[in-house]
């Protein structure tokens, strides 16, 4: 399975930075999980193949240029962009977002060849396809209705473990499966803002390095992702002083394969 965090800051002669803004990730140049820089950062066989977008809860940093990304492709797509949720985050993509203020309502228009955007509510602990993959979502201790993610091919399994702080759920879930290839999970803040990153339903490294001893196995790769820009160094630093082994820090722009 090939997935990449895609880049969301370009410097001035428009190359990609490692600072991460807003939060996509691309499974196999065709699913999004999120779709924070869809519409910025995705190549042009990524836009014509990207149909099926997880959206794992409605913050800004995830769903920033997802409104443009269906309105680039507007005349274009021949089948409707897909976006998996659940139905709460469903109600809240509708209520704030494609609510004809903020940008149009595309699950009520169609393009010559159909609708052109159509929600497609998700389970909550039970499987679900998403074009090629199985998924199992479970919720997760953010400020809004947020899941986390399970995603398999069949023979790889990553888990995305979106925006959270202290969780059950998600760990169960992981510590139940037999295999698990990746770990991709946030910490946002570092240390001196605990109390920040706990009102806001963050992660610091002490806190996840805390959490981490929920895994009952190990020996997959665990990516650090979602650090906030501002404290991008101090993050890592403590991240790398926390001597998890297998703990990296994701690079946007990337492609890993597991
Ligand atoms: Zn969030
Ligand atoms: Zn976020």
């Amino acid at each position: 399975m090939r997935v990449q965090l895609l880049p969301s800051t370009f410097d001035a002669q428009g190359v990609a930075t490692l600072e991460q803004r807003l939060t996509c990730f691309v499974i196999d140049d065709c699913v999004a999980v999120d779709a924070g820089s869809i519409a910025i950062a995705t190549n042009s066989e990524q836009r014509s193949n990207i149909r099926d977008i997880i959206v794992t809860h409605p913050h800004m940093d995830h769903v920033a240029s997802l409104p443009i990304y269906i309105d680039d492709l507007y005349p274009s797509l021949k089948e409707p962009v897909r976006i998996h949720a659940t139905e709460e985050v469903i109600g809240l993509l509708e209520r704030d977002v494609f609510n004809w203020n903020v940008y149009p309502r595309f699950s009520d228009l169609k393009n010559d060849y159909g609708p052109v955007m159509e929600y497609i509510p998700i389970p909550i602990g039970e499987p679900f396809r998403v074009a090629h993959l199985n998924v199992i979502a479970v919720p997760v201790n953010h400020i809004v209705p947020t899941v986390g993610l399970v995603v398999s091919d069949g023979q790889t399994s990553v888990a995305f473990s979106s925006d959270t702080a202290e969780t059950e759920e998600f760990w169960k879930m992981i510590n139940e499966m037999k295999g698990l290839d990746a770990l991709l999970i946030e910490a946002s803040f570092p240390d001196r803002l605990a109390k920040l990153a706990h009102v806001s339903r963050h992660f610091t490294p002490a806190s996840l390095g805390q959490e981490l001893k929920k895994l009952t196995h190990n020996g997959m790769d665990i990516m650090a992702v979602h650090l906030k820009p501002s404290y991008r160094d101090e993050i890592i630093q403590q991240l790398n002083a926390l001597n998890i082994p297998d703990l990296k820090v994701m690079e946007p722009g990337r492609i890993y394969e597991w």
